[in-house]
């Protein structure tokens, strides 16, 4: 019996293979963004700082845009050049150095690993993707491939979200690009893609692939460096399968990398057709009173300010008293509610009437719809703050910029 024709979505030839990688790292050598963990990366000769500073900028860049990680990464090494120094700070310093970033158990977990590596690990960083997985709090598969490539040159591949979209492009791979079979057989590809000389930055040529020419929505196909290799952009110019056997039969026997036979190309898309992501669940809605209470400070006003509790979300950050309200609750009672809760966290009285509706601050976490409803209250006579409740103080502006506080309770203010 003939053997079977390769898959239409996989790489098989290996001289198409090392054609791409080629022209992966040429484009890579020439256009790569100066970025400054990739400088430190490059010059630094001892491992463990290599490891650790590429380490933090993978944990910063979850979710997070490269021109906002920047001036953080700058001044978390800065005060933290190494391991060692993280592990012996206090996690409120990192919650303040945080702040404004989001995801903030992303530092917390950082800073346990830190301290992991020191007390455990007798202060050296695990070499390989597999170990760094296992031993490091915080550090997944992705993180871990990304600190033992680029740091310590293993040759294993890296998927984000750059590179699912890459590979999905070049290999018209349109079945729901979060489902595992679609997750396994990325790894794969990007497993067997790799450089074998130059890991790190084979891995780092087609994430910055991604985030800077095959973009979500308008991708620069003509400049492209490896525009020859990618099935959807031939497909694209043809406008037609043109491979043997095409994409289109391959979806006949149930491929389960092929777009669902529901969801067939659409030309006018283009290359967008992939990748094909399941609907995203809404985010859920859910509504806060917070009160911006204010006194007479000797250099000016200086506000309340509450700590949270040191799990869940935003967790251990700093805010101006918050009760969580119900749905379609009246102003007037979630006024009431809201003094009673003040009046818990300041001991003395606190008349509802006086509290001053502000307005309505939304913003939006990864999973929540958050609304604040904003009040505000000036007091008049100092007040002692009841020890027993969680940790609160009085801060001034200047202060209250400079402490853990989240990016939702600075529009509060
Ligand atoms: Fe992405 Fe276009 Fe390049 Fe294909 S040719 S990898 S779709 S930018």
């Amino acid at each position: 019996a003939p053997a079977p024709a390769p898959s239409p979505h996989l790489f098989s030839d290996p001289a198409e293979v090392e054609a791409l990688r080629g022209d992966l790292l040429s484009w890579y050598d020439s256009c790569k963004r100066e970025l400054p963990w990739r400088t430190l990366a490059a010059t630094e000769l001892d491992a463990d700082r290599r490891g650790y500073a590429v380490w933090v900028s993978e944990i910063m860049l979850q979710q997070t845009q490269v021109a906002t990680v920047i001036d953080y990464y700058n001044r978390w090494m800065q005060k933290w050049p190494t391991l060692q120094a993280l592990a012996q700070t206090s996690l409120e310093e990192v919650n303040e150095l945080w702040a404004g970033l989001g995801y903030y158990s992303r530092g917390k977990r950082l800073q346990e690993a830190a301290k992991k590596v020191v007390s455990e690990l007798s202060g050296h960083m695990p070499r390989r993707a597999e170990a760094l997985q296992k031993l490091l709090p915080g550090v997944g598969r992705y993180t871990a491939g990304a600190i033992a490539s680029i740091a310590y040159g293993q040759a294993t591949g890296v998927v984000d979200g750059n590179v699912v979209r890459v590979l999905c492009r070049l290999r018209c791979i349109g079945a729901d690009a979060g489902s595992p079979t679609v997750t396994d057989q990325l790894w794969d590809m990007a497993n067997a893609l790799v450089d074998r000389s130059r890991p790190g930055d084979f891995n780092q040529a087609l994430m910055e692939l991604g985030a800077t020419v095959c973009v979500p929505k308008a991708p620069l196909c003509r400049e492209c460096p490896v525009k020859q290799h990618c099935r959807a952009h031939q497909r694209k110019l043809l406008g037609k399968p043109l491979l043997v056997p095409d994409v289109e039969d391959c979806g006949v026997g149930g491929c389960p990398l092929c777009p669902p036979a529901t969801e067939p190309w659409d030309s006018s898309l283009g290359v967008t057709n992939f990748p094909r992501k399941a609907a995203r669940k809404q985010p859920r809605a859910a509504r806060a009173a917070t009160c911006v209470l204010q006194r007479r400070g000797c250099g000016g006003p200086e506000y309340l300010i509450v700590q949270r509790p040191s799990s869940g979300l935003l967790a251990g950050l700093w805010e101006f008293p918050s009760l969580p309200l119900a749905e379609g609750l009246q102003e007037e009672k979630q006024r009431e509610m809201l003094a009673e809760q003040l009046q818990a966290w300041t001991g003395s009285p606190v008349a509802a009437r006086g509290l001053q509706l502000v307005g309505e601050v939304i913003h939006v976490f990864s999973h929540i719809h958050q609304t604040y409803v904003v009040y505000s209250l000036s007091l008049d006579e100092d007040v002692t703050l009841d020890p027993a409740l969680s940790p609160s103080r009085w801060v001034t502006e200047e202060e209250f910029r400079a402490s853990a506080v989240s990016t939702a309770m600075k529009k509060v203010l």
